[in-house]
């Protein structure tokens, strides 16, 4: 059976996300940003805790670690990279490893860039990507610990995979990201498409997310250096994927 997946709010605009295997019964938290919230989750859907797969260190994504490991005995699944910044860590992957997940397995993607020790988790069989704080829809995290090539990398890392993925990120900061987009890419049809579904869902006060990788890759500007809209917004006609990445991102963090 494929997994369920609970997306809800956390904190202000951080994504609660939790990933159901009806087979084995187990149920995982993607990152723990408001332990008493996940906890009201899991009791509503009637779901027993069994891992935390951590995408990064920083104080939204791990504050309900150590209160969830205490409450339900969980298992936190994260990068040796990083084991040092992950409170309660008890397994330490590897990029490119896999661990079992009931019926599928998840595997670790080192994606820095947002944070040095920054990964994502695939879901197979299932094709679903938790991109934490590295891609949001439309947008990604601002490079706090890495370098315009190397979060260039980490992009391009998570266009290898099947279009067909299915994208949950950390937050819900697609509507914004909607507007900067439009600004530099005003003229691509598929981001107008996009926009407007955005403000409709969030009128509805629903979520934006998830998002198949395709669309993302017809839509984010972040994973479009080789626009030509983009490139000549920035004056960059000539200019490598790398440096049109961190123009980007540069002027998004001023946007
Ligand atoms: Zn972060
Ligand atoms: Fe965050």
């Amino acid at each position: 059976m494929p997994m369920e997946i609970s997306l809800f709010r956390c904190r202000t605009d951080n994504f609660g996300l939790l990933v159901h295997d009806p087979d084995s019964g187990l149920t995982a938290s993607i990152d723990s940003p408001d332990g008493e919230t996940i906890c009201a989750e899991l009791d509503r859907l009637n779901w027993k805790l069994s891992h935390i797969f951590n995408t990064h260190h920083h104080y939204d994504h791990v504050p309900g670690n150590e209160m969830l490991k205490q409450r339900t005995g969980c298992l936190i699944v994260g990068s040796k990279k990083d084991a040092c910044r992950i409170p309660g860590i008890d397994v330490q992957l590897q990029d490119g490893e896999s661990f079992p997940f009931g019926s599928g397995t998840l595997t670790l993607l080192e994606t820095p860039g947002h944070t040095l020790g920054s990964v994502c988790y695939f879901l197979q069989p299932d094709k679903i990507l938790f991109t934490g704080d590295t891609l949001f829809s439309l947008g990604c995290g601002r490079m706090f610990e890495g370098t315009k090539e190397v979060m260039w990398q980490s992009m391009q890392k998570i266009m290898a995979l099947p279009d067909e993925t299915q994208i949950y990120c950390g937050h819900e900061y697609t509507l914004s990201n909607a507007e900067f987009a439009l600004e530099i890419e005003p003229g691509n049809r598929a981001l107008q498409k996009r926009a407007e579904e955005v403000r409709q869902l969030c009128r509805e006060g629903r979520h934006t997310l998830p998002v198949s990788l395709a669309l993302e890759k017809a839509t984010n500007p972040f994973l479009r250096p080789h626009s030509a809209e983009i490139q000549k917004y920035f004056g960059l006609e000539d200019a490598g994927e790398a440096d049109i990445f961190g123009a980007m991102r540069e002027l998004k963090n001023s946007f």
